[in-house]
This record gives structure tokens, C-alpha cells and sequence, in this order.
């Protein structure tokens, strides 16, 4: 076997075995398929596809390629979530504590954020003393004892696709839709759960920009995760919006705080209670979606998901005085309100660029190596269909340096389109694919 007869095998548009499959992945990841040879390959994979079989294959050829968590120490059924990342997107603060509150073991791998949508292991660093450095003893101690643990993607994880993906990036082949479903679910499959619910995004502030794209991205995802057995649904969201109001680390912390507490924006709470209905039937914790929902709403009430919450930051490190009292946590020198200079309703809010602005303040990364400020960041006062008169406040900008408030400042009113007649209000949940 050699690269060079798998790639004329794949442009005339025939399809790979598992074992050329493999044969790739395993001497790409070694060395000893040079990058130019992968390149084409890649290439000649968005121009001809890849059937589900090989799509699978090659999933697990980068999930088996570094390590494959070992989660059978945690007791129970492993319920996974995944984001495809979105703007003001601090899903799995909430999420996880509930879920866990109902005795679901949640035991998860996070990234940090890149570019303009944001990471949860940042936003958890907000606590001071928070550390995702766990040891996995400690890791499998804290799911079995508080429910809930989240530790750092070890260097290990899936490294053909961190290879690959590198490469995807500067050969352009990131969009194809074979592709993108195996990158993700390698590191889903390589990190143990049993069941996994993906929280695929869709839209502005989205990798998905349309609808149609987001569906296939899903099945794709779910075909994949049901062929390696496990049990799977995806959810696509609205984003083309933000999600709640707070965008930038340590606002969406506070905000998340609320929400845990009964408090919190409608979208998120209904998104949260969405996909917790999914993962809390996967994990055989309820019989029916409806009274998933009906248990996770209780544990809103009675206080049980903010306490699980609690646990984890302190169990990973963190300021309980700061779980307790958010208001605590640090806040941006300048916090300045951004005013409509017409009336109207808001038909659009560009979801992208909000999260251009957070990153424009310092919240969020331009390259893997910056330092980020987690005080900055976007709340917004109005969303999408809201009623606005002139002079109301539309958001409050946190930053810390005058120039570049000043910039996102203009930068918000940009964003923001505001026309004489309203709009329909648009279904957060476009589909739920299991
Ligand atoms: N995110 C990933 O992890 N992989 C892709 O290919 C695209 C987005």
C-alpha cells in the first residue's frame, strides 16, 4: 500500500477500506506521510466526499490514535456534551451541574476558546485557584463524589486530528462536512462517555452559517456516534443571536450563576433544559423527555444544581466566597452604556461581530498562545424582535482600555439593525436529529 495509489483512488472518487484508512492516518501521524501527500488526499476528499463507512473509519482511526479514555472507574452511564461553539455560549456551566444534580455522571473534556466564540475551561478561570490540571485520580474521585468534574484536553487526545486539522486549516480544507464530523467526534469518542448530545449551533455567530449545512453536520455526527455504538442526539440551536445576554468570561460566569439560580435569560434556561432532557434520559435517569425537563426545572428551584456548582469549582480549586458572591469577582475599569440613535424594532443582531467585539476588548484569543482578559466583554439590553426607543440602552461594553471602548462602542451600534416594523420571533430549537 502507498499514498500515492490512495490518493488517485480517492480523486477518480472510489471508496477507502479501513484498512488504507488506517494505513493514512497511523504513518501521517507518525511522520511518515509527508504533509504534501495529505494535502491532496484532504483536497481530493472535499471534491469527491466520503460514504458514512469511511467517514466512521476514518473517525476512529484519530480517536484511536493517541489515548482512549478509560472511564469504567465512574459509576454509571457517561453522558457527554459538545458545543460547536457560539457566541455567549456558557451552555455547560449550567448544563453539567444540572444534569449532575439528577445523579448523572458528567465527566468532561474541554477546550479553551479560539477566536470569536469563547471556551469553557476560560470561563472557569475566572475562580480564583480554578485548575482544570487534574490529576485522573482526583478527576474520577470528584465525578463519583460530586457528580461533576472538567479537566483540561490532555496533549494526547485524538493527535492525528490536532495534526490534520492544522493542516485543514492552511491547505483550505476545513469545510467539508465528512471532515468536520470525524475531527469532532474523534475527540468525543477518544474522551469515553457512553452517550453523547451535541449542541450543534446554527447561524451568524455560528461554524454553520445555514440551516441546512447544520442538519447535515449533525447527522453526519450522530451517523458516526450510533456506528461506534454509542447512544446519540444532536440539537440545533438558533445563532443568530447571542446566547442570554452576557458575552466575555466572567460576565457569562455571573450569568450562568444566576441561571443555576432561577434567574436567568429565557434562551439559555430553555436551551439548558433542552439538552439535559437528552442526556438525562441517555443516562436512564428518566423514563420521558418531558419529565427529564420536569426534573431538571426542579433542580433550578430547589437550589440542588447550584449547589452541585458549588462543589465542582471548589473541588477543582476555586473561591467558594466568589461561587457565593459573584459580585466579588473582578470587574473592567470602564463600564459604559451603548445607546439606539433611532427607534424600532431589532430585526437583526450580528452575532459574529458581537463576538469580534468581546475579542476586540481583550476576552477572547487571536492565536492559541494570548493571554486573555476575563473581566471585559458585551451585555446586551436588547434582542432580537425587542421594541427600542431612541436614547435606550442596547448594551453595556466592559473594557479596560478608553481606545477600544471607544471602538466598541461603534462597533455595537454596527451590529445592531433596528427597523420601523418587528419581526417574528424565530424557534430556538430548529431540530433535535436522534
Ligand atoms: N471543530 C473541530 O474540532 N474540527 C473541525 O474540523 C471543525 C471544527
Amino acid at each position: 500500500m502507498n499514498m500515492y495509489d490512495l490518493i488517485m483512488k480517492k480523486k477518480k472518487g472510489c471508496e477507502l477500506t479501513n484498512e488504507e484508512i488506517q494505513y493514512m492516518i497511523n504513518n501521517y501521524t507518525k511522520g511518515d506521510i509527508p504533509d504534501y501527500q495529505m494535502s491532496a488526499m484532504m483536497m481530493a476528499i472535499c471534491f469527491q466526499g466520503m460514504t458514512p463507512e469511511e467517514t466512521k473509519n476514518l473517525t476512529l482511526a484519530m480517536a484511536q490514535s493517541g489515548d482512549m479514555l478509560d472511564l469504567s472507574e465512574i459509576k454509571g452511564i457517561k453522558v457527554d456534551k459538545h458545543s460547536t461553539g457560539g457566541v455567549g455560549d456558557k451552555t455547560s456551566l449550567v448544563l453539567g451541574p444540572m444534569v449532575a444534580a439528577l445523579g448523572v455522571s458528567v465527566a468532561k473534556m474541554s477546550g479553551r476558546g479560539l477566536g470569536h466564540t469563547g471556551g469553557t475551561i476560560d470561563k472557569l478561570e475566572s475562580f480564583t485557584g480554578f485548575t482544570t490540571a487534574l490529576p485522573k485520580e482526583t478527576f474520577i474521585n470528584n465525578v463519583n463524589e460530586i457528580g461533576m468534574a472538567i479537566a483540561g484536553q490532555t496533549a494526547d487526545l485524538a493527535p492525528a486530528d490536532k495534526k490534520l486539522y492544522a493542516l485543514r486549516d492552511v491547505t483550505g480544507t476545513v469545510d467539508q462536512m465528512s471532515l468536520i464530523a470525524s475531527s469532532i467526534m474523534s475527540k468525543k469518542l477518544a474522551s469515553g462517555a457512553d452517550a453523547i448530545v451535541l449542541d450543534v449551533k446554527t447561524g451568524d455567530g455560528a461554524f454553520m452559517k445555514t440551516l441546512n449545512d447544520s442538519v447535515a453536520l449533525a447527522e453526519a455526527m450522530v451517523s458516526i456516534g450510533k456506528l461506534a455504538g454509542k447512544k446519540m442526539a444532536a440539537i440545533i440551536s438558533d445563532m443568530d443571536q447571542p446566547l442570554g445576554n452576557a458575552v466575555g468570561n466572567i460576565l457569562e460566569v455571573k450569568e450562568a450563576i444566576d441561571t443555576l439560580q432561577g434567574n436567568g435569560p429565557k434562551d439559555l434556561e430553555d436551551l439548558v433544559l433542552t439538552l439535559g432532557s437528552y442526556m438525562v434520559v441517555a443516562a436512564e435517569k428518566a423514563d420521558t423527555i418531558d419529565e427529564a425537563r420536569r426534573m431538571l426545572e426542579e433542580t433550578l428551584r430547589d437550589g440542588s444544581a447550584f449547589e452541585v456548582f458549588k462543589k465542582f469549582v471548589v473541588a477543582q480549586g476555586g473561591c467558594e466566597e466568589e461561587v457565593l458572591h459573584p459580585e466579588k469577582l473582578p470587574v473592567a475599569q470602564y463600564i459604559e452604556d451603548v445607546v439606539a440613535d433611532t427607534g424600532g424594532y431589532v430585526v437583526k443582531i450580528q452575532t459574529e461581530e458581537i463576538g469580534r467585539i468581546s475579542l476586540l476588548l481583550g476576552g477572547g484569543r487571536e492565536t492559541k498562545d494570548s493571554e486573555i482578559d476575563l473581566t471585559v466583554g458585551v451585555v446586551l439590553n436588547k434582542k432580537r424582535g425587542d421594541r427600542v426607543e431612541k436614547g435606550d440602552v442596547l448594551a453595556t461594553i466592559h473594557a479596560n482600555d478608553k481606545e477600544k471602548l471607544e471602538q466598541a462602542k461603534k462597533h455595537i451600534i454596527d451590529a445592531y439593525r433596528i427597523a420601523d416594523d418587528t419581526i417574528a420571533k424565530e424557534s430556538l430549537i430548529k431540530k433535535i436529529i436522534v
